[in-house]
């Protein structure tokens, strides 16, 4: 049984988010005596604010836009309503099953946790505190902080939480906005952009770099803003938006060239706003200064084995830094414990084998170097491309706009980067991802057997293409 009258442990970990708690589940595993000191909610953004509820509300969303396609496929349904409130409320519901998971499996792995508020009294020593008042002060000879972010605002774009959201106000709407503008054109902004409109929302993306998805493959980023034109999304890149004035009951947008583009200034309204302009580390009244932890532009400073310079002090996921991922951040969670641990043969995290997914419509997944990343680091490259539209399953799934584009260093055969969009990318790219992860060369790649009829064996055929060798196209 957990012990809460403890004081005294092997580990204590700050923040109970997907890297928290797999870090502490980990220690505990190897034998470590763990705590676990959590503010809010146990599960952090990711199951309470982030991945897991914003997936609930897509696949309503998703759901809604194939079955007003019913009839390509011979089926016969009515007008699709629905009901905004249960949409929600079936997110919500979701993310509180998740929210009792990780109770329960804290528990199980007898890891106490502390409800209350953690800051750095010392190398080793943690206070709690709750409501103001000190709780608990624990002690340990290594302290992993893992608090994790929340939404950036920009001056001038200030959340109101009424007609300007950040992603939290996005995620549990009231009613239905008729229009919405979205400030950022990143995974959280996409994600947004998608679920509003495919629930008959007319939405607008500015985007300030001259392209959507700032972090994608060019080609995969241009073939996404085509789809998202086509459905009827407005996207405005190279722009900024200087002002967001409240007007009525919605907001009045001022929209600038970036620095650098040219064009005419021009006014948007909307009856709501979602600021998706990157987020900044929760480093605040934790004693990290004081500590000597650095802080650069809003998150802790670590080296490769996520050491802060504070001696004992280690820290994960997003309060350490991009990317911003739930599956990074775990990554770091369960690296950290075994380092701590002294489990032997570990190896830092690559952040160019993190996987990124976007779960809009159409999927967007992706791996490792860019085209223009390999160009920049001067790598000759084979680049294999395969179309949704030559593959069997896509055509029988009615899911033909796509493309699997893989990067091959031409010298070595190494695979570099796979970038995906269309349906159920977000599940293939693991494909890549072990791949990558067993240094496969390409030709273990190429005589690998997917089965048929897949979606995956795009992913075979884009391989083939690099060397020309492609079957279907
Ligand atoms: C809308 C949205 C959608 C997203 N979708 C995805 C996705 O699909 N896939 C993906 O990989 N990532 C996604 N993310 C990002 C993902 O949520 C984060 O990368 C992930 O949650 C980071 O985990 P973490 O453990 O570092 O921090 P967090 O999840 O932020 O957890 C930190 C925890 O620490 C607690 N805390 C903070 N300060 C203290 C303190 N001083 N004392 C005690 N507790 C404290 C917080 O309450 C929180 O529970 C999304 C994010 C958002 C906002």
């Amino acid at each position: 049984m957990a012990d809460e009258a403890k004081t005294n442990f092997d580990v204590i970990v700050v923040g109970g988010g997907p890297g928290g708690y797999p870090a502490a589940i980990r220690a505990s595993q190897l034998g470590l005596s763990v705590a676990l000191v959590e503010s809010e909610h146990l599960g952090g953004i990711c199951l309470n604010w982030g991945c897991i509820p914003t997936k609930a509300l897509l696949r309503a969303s998703e759901l809604r836009h194939q079955i007003a396609e019913a009839e390509e496929f011979g089926l016969t349904v009515g007008e699709v309503g629905f009901d905004l409130a249960k949409v929600v409320a079936r997110s919500r519901k979701v993310a509180k099953r998740l929210n009792a998971g990780v109770k329960h499996l804290l528990k199980k792995n007898k890891v106490v946790v502390f409800d209350g508020f953690g800051s750095l009294v010392a190398p080793g020593r943690v206070r709690v505190e709750k409501d103001g008042a000190e709780v608990a002060q624990l002690e340990a000879a290594n302290v992993i902080l893992a608090t994790g972010a929340r939404a950036r605002s920009l001056p001038g774009l200030e959340p109101d939480g009424e007609r300007i959201w950040t992603y939290k106000e996005a995620m549990v709407p009231e009613a239905l906005p008729k229009s919405l503008l979205v400030i950022g054109s990143g995974a959280i902004g996409i994600e947004f952009a998608s679920f509003y409109h495919d629930l008959g929302v007319a939405v607008t993306v500015v985007e300030v770099v001259p392209r959507i998805l700032p972090v994608e493959d060019e080609e995969i980023a241009a073939f996404a803003r085509k789809q998202f034109e086509k459905q009827g999304i407005a996207i405005h890149t190279g722009t900024i938006v200087s002002a967001l004035e409240p007007k009525d009951d919605g907001v009045l947008a001022n929209l600038a060239p970036a620095e650098g583009e040219s064009g005419e200034t021009s006014q948007i309204e909307a009856d709501r706003v979602i600021l998706a302009v990157g987020i900044t580390g929760n480093v605040e009244n934790m004693g990290l200064l004081e500590n000597g932890v650095e802080v650069d532009r809003g998150h802790i400073v670590t080296n490769e084995w996520m050491e802060t310079a504070c001696a004992g002090v280690y820290a994960i996921g997003d309060v350490a830094g991009p990317p911003w991922l739930a599956h990074k951040a775990t990554h770091e969670g369960v690296l950290a414990a075994e380092r701590i641990a002294g489990v032997e043969g570990l190896h830092p995290l690559e952040k160019s084998r993190v996987p990124g997914c976007t779960y809009c419509r159409p999927q967007i997944a992706s791996l490792g170097l860019t085209e223009a990343a390999a160009a920049e680091r001067g790598i000759e490259v084979r680049v294999g491309r395969f179309p949704y539209a030559g593959n069997g399953k896509a055509i029988a799934l009615g899911e033909t706009e796509g493309l699997v584009k893989t990067i091959f260093d031409a010298k070595t055969g190494e695979l570099l980067g796979a970038h995906l969009i269309g349906a159920e990318v977000t599940e293939l790219i693991q494909g890549f991802a072990i791949a990558q992860g067993l240094e496969t060369t390409e030709a273990e790649l190429m005589s690998t057997i997917f089965p048929h009829p897949t979606l995956s064996e795009m992913m075979h055929e884009s391989v083939l293409d690099a060397y020309g060798r492609a079957i279907h196209i």
